[in-house]
C-alpha cells in the first residue's frame, strides 16, 4: 500500500450499501440515503466507488415531478465473473457464469476422479480459463471459483474427507491447488450440497425449505432451511444413503452396516436386483433405459424403491418440514415410477400439517444443477459486504 492510498479517505460501509442494490432493482442515490439514513454526499461516494468497479451500473433515469429527472444505479452482474466446477467420479462439467449464475459458456468431458487432485483440478483450472475466453472476457473479470466434489467435504477448509470414491484425494488442499493457478476465492462442497443449491436458487428462489434427494449411483440429500444449505456439525448433514430402512434386512451396504437405504433402493441397488432376475444391467443409466424401454419388472423395481426412499423421507419430512421436495440425480430420469413410489409413502407417512403444502417434484434443471450451484455459492461469496469491500479498488 502506498502512502497516498493509506491516507485516502475510505468510505466504509459500502458493502453494506451494495446488498441493498443486490436484488437488481434500479435506485437513486435519493432512494439509497433515504433507506439508509445516511447523509446524501456519503451515499454519493460509496455509489461512485460502486460504480468504479462496475458492480452498479446506471440504470436509466427516475420519473420526475418537475426539474431534471435523478439517475438511478443497479446491480450489473454481468460485470464480474465466477468458474463453477461440478466433478463427479466419471464426468466433468464446468461453466463460467456472472454473478447471477447466467451460464456464458460451458464445458462438459468425460474424466476419471480416482487420477488424483493434481490432474483433475490442473485440467478444471486449464478448462476455466479456456471458457473465460470463449465468454470474449479477461481473466482478471474472474472474481471466485466454486467447486463440486462426489464426497464428504470439510467445507471451511474444502478439503474432502475420507471419500469413499475419490482415492487420493483424502485432506487434499483443493482451494490452494487451484488458487495457485486461479488466484481467487476458492469454494468447495459436495455435489448434492451445490445441487440443492442449483437446484434452488434457479428454479424455488421463494422457497424457505426445500430438500433435494439424489439417487444415482448412490442416495444423498441437500438441506435448505430458511434459505440457507444447512451442513451441520462436520458437513455431514443429509447423507440419507446410510439411514437404516424399517425391514431393510440383512442387505449389505459398502458402508459396512446392512439395510442401509443406499443398499435397497440406489441405482446400484436396483441394477444388482435386476441381475439377479436375469435382466442384465449394471449401473442406474441401465435401469432408467429400461424403464424407458418398458420393461415392466424394472418399471417395478424402481416404484419399489421409490417407496423405500419415500419411507426415510417420511422422517425427514417430520423433521425439517419442507414444502418441495426435488427429486435428482440420474435415477430421476426413469420419470414418474420412481416419484409415485415416493409420493405414496411420503403422503401417506408424513401428517397432513406437515404435507398440506408440500410438493414432491422432479429436478428441473436436470445436468446443470451442481454448475449452477457452483456458481450461486462462489458469487455469493464475493458479494457478502466484507469480500464487497475487499474486491473494490
Ligand atoms: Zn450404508
Amino acid at each position: 500500500m502506498d502512502a497516498l492510498t493509506k491516507f485516502a479517505p475510505r468510505p466504509s460501509g459500502v458493502g453494506e450499501m451494495f446488498q441493498l442494490l443486490r436484488d437488481g432493482r434500479p435506485r437513486t442515490r435519493a432512494d439509497l440515503a433515504q433507506v439508509t439514513g445516511q447523509a446524501r454526499s456519503t451515499i454519493a461516494a460509496r455509489v461512485d466507488l460502486l460504480l468504479a468497479s462496475g458492480l452498479v451500473a446506471p440504470a436509466g433515469e427516475a420519473s420526475s415531478t418537475g426539474g431534471r429527472p435523478p439517475a438511478t444505479f443497479a446491480f450489473a452482474p454481468s460485470a464480474k465473473l465466477v468458474l463453477a466446477v461440478d466433478l463427479g467420479a466419471t464426468h466433468a462439467r464446468l461453466a463460467v457464469t456472472d454473478l447471477a449464475s447466467t451460464v456464458l459458456a460451458e464445458h462438459h468431458e468425460e474424466i476419471s476422479i480416482a487420477a488424483g487432485p493434481e490432474a483433475v483440478l490442473d485440467r478444471a483450472a486449464a478448462l476455466g480459463l479456456k471458457l473465460v475466453e470463449q465468454a470474449g472476457r479477461s481473466s482478471k473479470d474472474l472474481v471466485s471459483v466454486g467447486v463440486g466434489l462426489p464426497g464428504p467435504v470439510d467445507h471451511d477448509s474444502g478439503r474432502p474427507m475420507n471419500p469413499p470414491i475419490m482415492p487420493g484425494w483424502d485432506g487434499a488442499d483443493v482451494v490452494a491447488h487451484l488458487q495457485g493457478r486461479l488466484p481467487v476465492p476458492v469454494l468447495v462442497d459436495n455435489d448434492v450440497n451445490i445441487m440443492a443449491l442449483g437446484e434452488h436458487r434457479s428454479q424455488f428462489p421463494d422457497v424457505d425449505h426445500l430438500l433435494f434427494v439424489k439417487v444415482a449411483t448412490g442416495i444423498g440429500a441437500g438441506v435448505i432451511s430458511d434459505g440457507e444449505i444447512r451442513r451441520g456439525a462436520q458437513g455431514a448433514a443429509g447423507d440419507l444413503g446410510h439411514i437404516a430402512v424399517a425391514g431393510g434386512g440383512d442387505a449389505p451396504c459398502r458402508c459396512g452396516n446392512t439395510g442401509c437405504l443406499e443398499a435397497l433402493a440406489s441405482g446400484r441397488a436396483l441394477a444388482e436386483a435386476l441381475s439377479s432376475q436375469g435382466i442384465p444391467a449394471r449401473s442406474s443409466a441401465d435401469v432408467v433405459r429400461l424403464v424407458r424401454a418398458g420393461d415392466i419388472t424394472a418399471s417395478h423395481v424402481v416404484r419399489e424403491a421409490g417407496r423405500t426412499i419415500g419411507s426415510v423421507l417420511a422422517t425427514c419430512v417430520s423433521m425439517l418440514n419442507p414444502s418441495v421436495i426435488v427429486i435428482g440425480g440420474n435415477l430421476a430420469e426413469a420419470g414418474e415410477h420412481l416419484l409415485a413410489g415416493i409420493r405414496e409413502v411420503v403422503y401417506r407417512r408424513s401428517l397432513p400439517l406437515a404435507t398440506q403444502h408440500l410438493r414432491v417434484v422432479g429436478s428441473r434443471t436436470r445436468g446443470r444443477a451442481g454448475v449452477l450451484g457452483a456458481s450461486a455459492m462462489a458469487a455469493e461469496h464475493v458479494l457478502s459486504p466484507a469480500a464487497i469491500e475487499a474486491l473494490i479498488p
